[in-house]
């Protein structure tokens, strides 16, 4: 069988300069994510950062890739355009899927790709609790209806998005606020999925039901 050809970019900084960050991703969060999704035989898992050459996306991994994880925060800004513009080509005609973590909602990918600003709000780490709204979706397959971040960084409500084509999940937060955590559009032939948990302060992506 053809194996999934995963990239997982990361902005791969908060790792170097926090401690707090290194502590919980000493190899960075896209070490962490590859760790587990090694896990399935059918997934072949590359890691990619923005300090690599070509910010890690020389024309060779992207036409190998069938599905790219998106990471980043702090410098969204120095993604290169020409690269952005090859992401959304690739999505756009069906080649690859992308999945647009946490503060990627403010990436130049998600918002070329979706087409959106990916503006919300945000507040103090707290209690989280993902609701699962869409059980028969691929995506929400073994996921319970309900399942409990202990802390993860607040975003709530409006989220600047264009509907989505599937509203998997939605979060409720302990201070009350809600927001629209797992989101599906589809762009051209291809398929995105934008999921909000992965504050580099919290340890979500050791959460199995994140996983
Ligand atoms: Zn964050």
């Amino acid at each position: 069988m053809e194996k999934i050809r995963v990239t997982i970019w990361n902005e791969f900084r908060h790792e170097k300069t926090k401690e707090n960050v290194k502590a919980i991703y000493p190899d960075g969060l896209h070490a962490t994510i590859k760790a587990f999704l090694d896990k399935n035989e059918d997934l072949e898992v590359r890691l990619a950062a923005l300090d690599d050459p070509d910010q890690g996306l020389p024309d060779d991994v992207l036409e190998n890739t069938d599905v790219l994880l998106w990471w980043g925060h702090m410098a969204h800004g120095e993604v290169s355009d020409v690269l952005v513009e090859k992401i959304r080509q690739r999505v756009y005609s069906g080649k690859m899927g992308l999945i647009v973590l946490h503060s990627g909602h403010h990436s130049k990918v998600f918002k070329a790709v979706v087409g959106t600003t990916g503006n919300l709000s945000w507040g103090r780490d707290q209690k989280e609790v993902m609701w699962n709204l869409m059980p028969s979706h691929p995506i929400a397959a073994g996921i319970p209806d309900h399942f409990t971040l202990t802390t993860e960084e607040l975003y709530c409500e409006p989220f600047y998005v264009p509907q989505p084509d599937a509203l998997v999940f939605g979060s409720w937060f302990e201070d009350g606020f809600i927001f629209r955590s797992g989101l599906c559009y589809l762009r051209g032939a291809g398929k995105v999925f934008y999921f909000q948990p992965g504050h580099e302060f919290c340890r979500s992506f050791y959460n199995p039901y994140v996983q």
